[in-house]
């Protein structure tokens, strides 16, 4: 399976957007985009003008980037979301957010999904009581998710719900780190999923 082992900085530099890929570091001065506000490479900081398939080609690099799934993962995303009643772009937004490695970022016991998805793998969370190892895992309204029993002495998981305690978990995600627990809800909505990316773009990009 094809991984990027670049610096992932270097993605938030090209979408011009914090993608958030890189844990606290990205909440301080020292990230690129506040230092290096402009794409990497030679001709970086040249003047271009994007075209329209440019646009939308931007809004689902940066939005498959910023939750770290492949290619073909993503599209199956867009197929799924096309299915689904409602609008086919906020449909696929609430379906990434519902990924069992974003809800567990979200509740900040991560500090980044590409550090909740390796979390995930490696056995530390339930779904309503039972072990769940797969990143890609869709939770739903009323999903209990809580961290295993071991897992809550695990030094590195300690120090994550410290360092993340103040960063409030959106409105349709329940934390309760006291009881190494949280609840799904509701259904995430548009307004709640904080990507700063026009969603009709990427729609556009599958449909033609
Ligand atoms: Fe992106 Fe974080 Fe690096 Fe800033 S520090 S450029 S948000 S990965």
């Amino acid at each position: 399976m094809a991984r990027y082992t670049d610096s992932v900085c270097k993605l938030c530099r090209r979408e011009g957007q914090k993608l958030f890929l890189k844990g606290q570091r990205c909440y301080t001065d020292k990230c690129a985009i506040n230092r290096r506000n402009y794409a990497p490479g030679q001709h970086g900081q040249g003047r271009h003008k994007t075209s329209e398939y440019g646009m939308q080609l931007r809004a689902k690099q940066a939005t498959r980037r910023y939750y770290g799934v492949l290619e073909s993962q993503f599209h199956n995303y867009y197929e799924m979301a096309t299915k689904m009643q409602g609008k086919a772009g906020e449909n696929m937004l609430s379906l990434l957010e519902t990924r069992l490695d974003n809800v567990i970022y979200r509740l900040g016991w991560a500090n980044s999904r590409a550090e909740a998805r390796q979390l995930v793998v490696h056995g530390h969370f339930q779904v309503n009581g039972h072990r769940v190892d797969i990143p890609s895992y869709l939770v739903k309204p009323g999903d209990a998710i809580s961290i295993q029993e071991k897992s809550r002495q695990s030094e590195k998981i300690k120090a994550n719900l410290e360092d993340n305690a103040s960063r409030p978990a959106p409105k349709w995600l329940e934390k309760n780190n006291e009881n190494f627990s949280g609840k799904i809800i509701a259904k995430p909505t548009r307004e709640e999923i904080d990507l700063p990316v026009d969603e009709t773009l990427i729609v556009e990009f599958y449909s033609k």
